[in-house]
């Protein structure tokens, strides 16, 4: 078997908009508690770190739903997924937050430098924005009739009534999940990194 001086393990960042359930656990934390337990048993210099992922529209929008801040709900369940943790006794070196201002700076200082080699490529597109929350809308976030069955609870990339997978151009009628407004598209810029680019390096 091949030797490491030091060994640094982590698992899946656990989503903060809602609590972990028994199968995250089964599947995901205590087979790399496990490990992480025999390496400690063997006296091998190991570090598990793990941590709350705390960005994305999800949280976003969940939020708004709740009418508290993105920040209220990350706390609530950054909380309530530590405990949980701790109570099944997984054992964990650190257990951060993607929202602590190391993180924020190590991320930035990534993109800036893959930035600053020329790595991305800027593309813009149309997206479906809601003009009264102010906010791009995600497929699932847009609602309107299924152009198949006539269901008027379609999502923008599902029916759920027949089955069949849809794109928000196909929705008669589209909507805002967030606020029954009508969408419309607006331009929006993203970076996109060729995996061709990624020489080490
Ligand atoms: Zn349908």
């Amino acid at each position: 078997m091949e030797k490491f001086n030091r060994y640094l393990v982590t698992a899946a960042l656990p989503y903060a908009n809602g609590p972990v359930h028994i199968g995250h656990l089964a599947g995901c934390y205590l087979p790399s508690d496990i490990y992480v337990r025999y390496l400690r048993a063997r006296k091998m210099d190991v570090k598990f770190v793990c941590g709350t992922d705390e960005h994305g529209v999800p949280i976003t929008i969940k939020a708004m739903q709740e009418n508290v801040s993105p920040q209220d709900i990350v706390d609530k369940y950054y909380a309530v997924i530590r405990d949980s943790f701790a109570a099944m006794g997984i054992s964990f070196d650190i257990f951060s937050r993607t929202s602590r201002q190391i993180h924020h700076e190590t991320a930035a200082a990534f993109f800036k430098e893959m930035y600053d080699k020329g790595l991305f490529e800027e593309r813009e597109s149309e997206q479906y924005f809601d003009e009264i929350k102010q906010v791009f809308l995600a497929d699932r976030y847009i609602i309107g009739t299924c152009p198949k069955c006539g269901n008027d609870r379609a999502y923008g990339d599902q029916c759920e009534r027949c089955g069949s997978s849809l794109s928000p151009d196909e929705l008669i009628n589209p909507r805002s999940a967030l606020s029954d407004a009508v969408p419309v598209k607006r331009k929006t810029k993203h970076w996109y990194m060729p995996s061709s680019s990624t020489s080490p390096g």
